[in-house]
């Protein structure tokens, strides 16, 4: 079975050089190939000689993951459909802001959190993915940019629940991270969670990416039933492994809340709200709920979101307003399906990208219109 290197840290990778013969540094110049100078084949790694990148090839899996489709939004996000090697398919979302492009990823093929609003758990769940085929999602999008140093941004936020994927995703998150690797600031890791207690509490020690809680509720009846992750861990133990999660100086925690209409956008709930998050270094994200993502279910109305943000504001929280970009390819937060199905009707997914997707310097334009644009919830997040 061939070695699946990007799911590998640095020691790994020159043990895996050693194991096949090769000094050390071969395998430190692989990495930097795949990681830095993201490499999705041998042959352009040019300062290894020709019998060394024939054992590459023969030994090693260099692309997990492969291009099917990508939709451009007409805010200018994109959304890429990728099948893995087993013929399982997901989704990453990149998003142009005012200065910079942020990559949302996916953790999961499909999610088993069921969470009511959002359309990637009615899909169910189909398996984890590797770490490489995480790292790879990056690599992939960024190579096919004109500016690729402009992707400064990574959340994971697409499909699947992260911290139900642990240990792949923190394997990923190093070579995400590290100065060998991608070399991503940390500071602009941003990992959402359901909820999952033990794992939000081994992250903190892990890791130092920033944290993201989707709450959608501040009593435990309402929470549970939009998400069954609050059977197991309610919200007294959310909310303290929050209390005990490691901040460096000047971070919060953002816990973002999806307004849905007669469900949990009374003024009694972001007074609630309020009590539950008292004394947390936090700042809400406010998202009506995108109507596409859960049927039987509609966001407020503006009014109404607006007085929900004022009774957080009342009492000195920082809440904004957070409008997804992308809704109209299903891009935006709880509508990732690994389909195509847009205004109701499936399109077929071919073996090609489309045309569009392959000309990548149309996003700097579409990046200068999107500054007069209202700002995304994942702005926020990743700045
Ligand atoms: S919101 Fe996140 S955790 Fe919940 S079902 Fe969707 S992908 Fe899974």
């Amino acid at each position: 079975m061939k070695t699946d290197l990007k799911g590998l840290n640095a020691l790994e990778t020159e043990q895996w050089a050693v194991d096949k013969g090769l000094e050390p540094y071969r395998g430190r110049q692989i990495r930097h190939w795949l990681l830095n100078r993201l490499a999705r084949s041998c042959d352009e790694m040019q300062n290894l000689p020709k019998d060394i990148r024939a054992l590459v090839m023969e030994k090693a899996l260099i692309a997990p993951i492969e291009e099917v489709k990508t939709l451009i939004s007409e805010d200018g996000t994109r959304k890429y459909l990728f099948r893995l090697h087993d013929g399982h398919l997901i989704e990453s979302v990149l998003i142009p802001e005012r200065d910079h492009l942020t990559i949302c990823i996916s953790s999961q093929a499909g999610c088993a959190m069921g969470c009511r609003f959002c359309l990637t758990g009615k899909g169910g769940f189909k398996r984890n993915l590797t770490p490489s085929e995480i790292v790879e999602q990056v690599i992939y999008v960024k190579r096919s940019l004109s500016d690729p140093e402009r992707l400064t941004n990574i959340v994971f936020m697409g499909m699947g629940e992260p911290l139900a994927n642990y240990d792949a995703v923190v394997r990923a998150l190093g070579n995400l991270i590290a100065a060998d690797g991608m070399n991503f600031s940390h500071r602009k890791v941003t990992l959402s969670t359901c909820g999952l207690v033990p794992e939000i509490e081994k992250l903190g020690r892990d890791t130092t990416v920033n944290l993201a809680v989707s709450l959608n509720a501040a009593d435990d009846e309402t929470r549970s039933s939009l998400m069954p992750v609050n059977r197991r861990y309610p919200l007294s133990r959310l909310i303290q492994a929050c209390r005990e999660f490691p901040l460096p100086n000047r971070r919060m925690i953002t816990f973002e809340y999806i307004l849905i209409d007669g469900i949990n956008d009374r003024e009694e709930d972001a007074r609630r709200l309020t009590g539950v998050l008292s004394g947390l270094r936090a700042k809400i994200n406010l998202i009506p709920l995108n109507a596409a993502s859960g049927a039987e279910m509609s966001p407020p109305p503006m009014e109404r979101i607006l007085q929900f943000q004022e009774i957080l504001a009342d009492r000195h929280f920082t809440a904004m307003i957070r409008k997804s970009k992308g809704r109209d390819i299903l891009a935006a937060c709880g509508q990732l399906t690994g389909t195509y199905e847009v205004g109701g009707r499936r399109s077929e997914v071919r073996g090609q990208p489309c045309l569009a997707a392959k000309a990548p310097s149309s996003i700097n334009q579409e990046t200068k219109l999107l500054g007069l644009r209202s700002s995304s919830f994942i702005q926020e997040l990743s700045r």
